[in-house]
């Protein structure tokens, strides 16, 4: 008889705090840059060196525990987790322990339609450690020696603990997807999980299904893009599965990810707790977050995700739309300048015109939605004048393509084009019976019944008067002139 299990997955998520400087010291957390140039005797855990809070990584976490429905905690205290790696300076990270600033959220998520609740245990602040660069092979493995960047070291993270509410790959990434969005969205997390700004450790035990004690974990690391959380997933529980129906038992471990061979392997036994040794660090005095000061940081609240997609629905945009604007960061700014000075442009037809052609127009382009010289102004400036009718859809675009090259307003470009649309009547009859005069093979085709040829003249016109006609009115005139044929 073959045993079913069930997976029980709880995610560890450390996210990089968007701040400017370092968590304890003055020191850029800019990405890229030459090895070692963002660095200070306080980051490279120099005797005497002191830390200092930032206020902002502070302010940053407590918005993020906010999103996720946790309790924030007036007292939280940082703590020393005392291990030894050439990537850690001091021999400890800085780590908030036995009392976290954020205990007890919850984050919603949607899977195969359904509505899953998934528990946040805790949330607490920590420093990141610096990075080995291992030469002459891309892992330590074969490698001749490692160098060590300490650029990274000591920049702040929030680690979010999941609950073990997790039950498949779909959910872990659904959840990891949803808390992404969110902490983009809030501006805390800029969302790269392939340059390490977001981090993923997959807690994962099996247990015979129908049963409630929770089996042997094993944590997966390295697992650093969504499709990797599904596949480390697969994998882990492939070979959990394995060793329990031979009979054996799964060893409490902390395992690699590697994604070439979608498989783990074991990197160490597990630590407990008190391998680390932790206790709270006496250069720092506990957080204390007073009434006032926590109602200061939530003052400026940021709207979340699922109030922005509200809004937007009820704007009457598409669902699709509304998914490409919560994913585009700087789209999505723009679109917001827009609807600021939207005036008589319903939303619908700005967000139309952004998603499609201004963000085709501007994909190729360095400066892009953040700095175009269509700027939000200029850009509703001109789609006024196509829903007044003025000019046509192809014209739109025509004029788009210019402003966004010269940042000319909406007037000049019209008045360079030689004027508005035509769409008095008696303009275009003489042009569209010249048009039908030249086509008479045509013609009797339409009154034979083939009304799409209709769309042939419809280019005849739009040739002669340089795209500038109507097309509703032409449409029209087309019919009724050849009605009377
Ligand atoms: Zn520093």
């Amino acid at each position: 008889m073959t045993t079913t299990y069930e997976m029980v997955i709880g995610l560890e998520v450390h996210a990089q705090l968007k701040t400017k400087t370092k968590l304890f010291c003055g020191c850029s957390t800019h990405f890229g840059d030459a090895v070692n140039t963002h660095v200070c005797p306080v980051c490279l855990g120099m005797p005497g060196s002191l830390p200092v809070l930032n206020k902002r990584a502070v302010e940053m976490a407590v918005i993020a525990g906010k999103a996720l429905n946790c309790d924030i905690q007036e007292t939280s205290v940082f703590a020393r987790k005392n291990y030894f790696y050439p990537d850690l300076p001091k021999g400890y990270q800085i780590s908030q322990f036995e009392l976290p600033l954020c205990l007890g959220g919850h984050l919603d998520i949607v899977v195969d339609d359904q509505i899953k609740r998934i528990g946040i245990t805790r949330i607490h602040m920590e420093e990141d450690a610096g990075k080995l660069l291992h030469q002459g092979s891309g892992a330590i493995a074969g490698s001749t020696h490692s160098l060590v960047d300490l650029n990274r070291a000591c920049t702040p993270l929030i680690e979010i603990v999941s609950e073990p509410d997790i039950r498949s790959a779909a959910e872990a990434r659904a959840y990891v997807e949803s808390l992404r969005i969110i902490l983009r969205t809030i501006g805390v997390n800029d969302g790269n999980l392939e340059e390490g700004s977001m981090r993923v450790d997959v807690n994962l035990s099996l247990r015979p299904s129908g049963t409630s004690k929770f089996g042997t974990r094993t944590e997966v690391k390295n697992v650093n893009s969504f499709r990797s959380i599904e596949r480390a997933i697969a994998s882990e529980f492939a070979r959990q599965k394995e060793i329990l129906d031979a009979g054996g038992v799964v060893i409490q471990q902390t395992r690699n990810y590697h994604d070439d061979t979608q498989t783990t392997t074991a990197l160490r036994d597990k630590e407990e707790a008190h391998d680390y040794r932790y206790f709270p660090d006496p250069d720092l005095l506990p957080l204390v977050l007073s009434k006032l000061q926590l109602q200061d940081i939530l003052a400026n609240f940021p709207e979340l995700p699922e109030q922005i997609r509200h809004r937007y629905l009820g704007l009457v945009l598409t669902d699709s739309d509304v998914v490409v604007l919560l994913e585009d960061m700087t789209m999505r700014a723009y679109f917001e300048a827009c609807l600021k000075v939207s005036g008589v442009v319903p939303a619908k037809e700005i967000c139309k015109w952004v998603v499609g052609d201004l963000n085709a127009f501007l994909k190729d382009r360095p400066e892009g939605f953040a700095s175009t010289m269509a700027t939000p102004e200029k850009f509703v400036g001109l789609l006024a004048l196509l829903v007044a009718g003025t000019i046509s859809g192809k014209m739109m675009k025509d004029l788009l393509q210019k402003m966004i090259e010269t940042g000319q307003n909406a007037d000049v470009l019209l008045t360079q084009s030689g004027g508005a649309q035509v769409s008095d009547a008696s303009e275009l009859i003489p042009v569209i019976e010249k048009v039908l005069a030249a086509n008479p093979d045509v013609v009797e085709k339409i009154k034979s019944g083939k009304s799409q040829s209709a769309e042939f003249l419809m280019g005849q016109v739009m040739k002669e008067t340089r795209g500038k006609a109507k097309p509703d009115l032409v449409r029209q005139i087309i019919a009724e002139v050849i009605s009377k044929y």
